[in-house]
């Protein structure tokens, strides 16, 4: 077999922030709405989403997409609200799919639909998928998620594996009261897969209060009944905060975003759905708008100097809170999660 090409170089500088760490990944929200309504996300009802003339236009999207992939971008994860809800999501995936820099795409998704658009969504250039699912327990699913929907969300998941669209991610926010005692559940229903089980801590957002279950008492009960050893996570992350659980394919996470330990090596960004780009999870009061840039005719120099002024505000760690005060402003699924 020949080489390979080497990937083609980036025709613009990297994106490095003012404390060094360059920047290459970015999440990307395609809309704040969702069809669940899950309770440490969203308020039930009397939510105010962003007006979809407001929401960047797919040509915005693509074209900011290139325009940071030509910077060094090269993972770009789709996000919301629920990404699958924006209309015609997968011509989306298929125009960014498209960019020749860009060498990952990825999306999280409630999964609802994917024993439908999966396929689909593959074929249209997607490289990776997690899938947030937070019980395998009916009556716990419509209380979490305050929607009927976990056998779609099952389904989504064989949809995924029939296709062997693997390793996949699935992503667990563990809440106190509602699914902390499922965790070892998850292992054993995934055990025959190469799936990788992040067990989230709960972010205090918005109006939601839960009583934060740490990933010590996660792991404890993981380790009643399972062995778990220390292995390297994906993308360069540290071996501590995976482990694979012996006797099984399942590999399991631990994401604990109150903890400031992922802050020195931070490689990403957000962008908003509406086109502001979010430089840290918590507390970020004035972002950069670079839909703005676009919509006021603004050239792809002008694009990469507003994404480039946006970078230098990055914070060299997030507000942790330890005073009392509440860094997560804001809501998930403005922010993209
Ligand atoms: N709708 C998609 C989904 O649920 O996967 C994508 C958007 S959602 C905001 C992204 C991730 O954020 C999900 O895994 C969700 O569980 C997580 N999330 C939302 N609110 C959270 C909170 N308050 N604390 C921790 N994780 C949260
Ligand atoms: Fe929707 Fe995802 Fe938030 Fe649940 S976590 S309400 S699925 S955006």
């Amino acid at each position: 077999m020949g080489q390979q090409a080497p990937p083609p170089r980036p025709p613009r500088g990297a994106i490095i922030d003012p404390f060094g760490r360059r920047i290459h990944y970015v999440r990307l929200s395609v809309t704040d709405r969702c069809n669940f309504r899950c309770v440490y996300c969203m308020p039930e009802e009397g939510i105010e989403f962003t007006e979809r003339s407001e929401l960047m236009t797919f040509e915005e999207i693509e074209r900011l997409g290139r325009v940071l992939s030509e910077m060094g971008v090269d993972r770009i994860r789709l996000t919301g609200g629920e990404p699958t809800v924006r209309k015609d999501i997968l011509e989306l995936v298929g125009r960014l799919g498209a960019l020749p820099l860009l060498r990952d795409l990825s999306m999280t998704t409630n999964g609802w639909n994917l024993a439908k658009i999966g396929p689909a969504l593959k074929k249209a250039g997607l490289t990776r998928l997690n899938i947030s699912i937070d019980t395998l327990d009916r009556e716990h699913f419509i209380a979490l998620a305050r929607v009927d929907r976990l056998d779609d969300v099952l389904a989504g998941i064989e949809a995924v594996v029939a296709l062997d669209w693997l390793p996949l991610k699935l992503n667990v926010v563990v809440c106190e009261g509602m699914n902390e005692l499922e965790v070892t559940s998850f292992v054993e229903r995934f055990a025959h897969l190469p799936v990788t089980i992040r067990f989230i801590e709960y972010m205090p957002f918005g109006e939601s209060r839960f009583n934060l279950v740490p990933w010590s008492h996660t792991r404890a009960r993981l380790e009643a009944r399972y062995e778990l050893q220390p292995v390297q996570g994906p993308q360069g992350s540290g071996p501590a905060n995976y482990w694979a659980v012996a006797g099984t394919k399942v590999v399991v996470g631990a994401i604990g975003a109150l903890s400031r330990q992922f802050c020195e090596a931070c490689n990403r960004v957000r962008i908003t759905s509406d086109g502001r780009l979010k430089n840290c999870l918590a507390y970020e009061p004035e972002m950069v708008s670079v839909r703005d840039v676009m919509r006021a005719g603004g050239s792809d120099d002008d694009l990469e100097l507003a994404i480039r002024a946006g970078i230098m505000r990055k914070p060299i760690a997030h507000i942790t809170g330890e005073d009392g005060s509440n860094p997560f402003e804001g809501t998930m699924i403005q922010i993209g999660g």
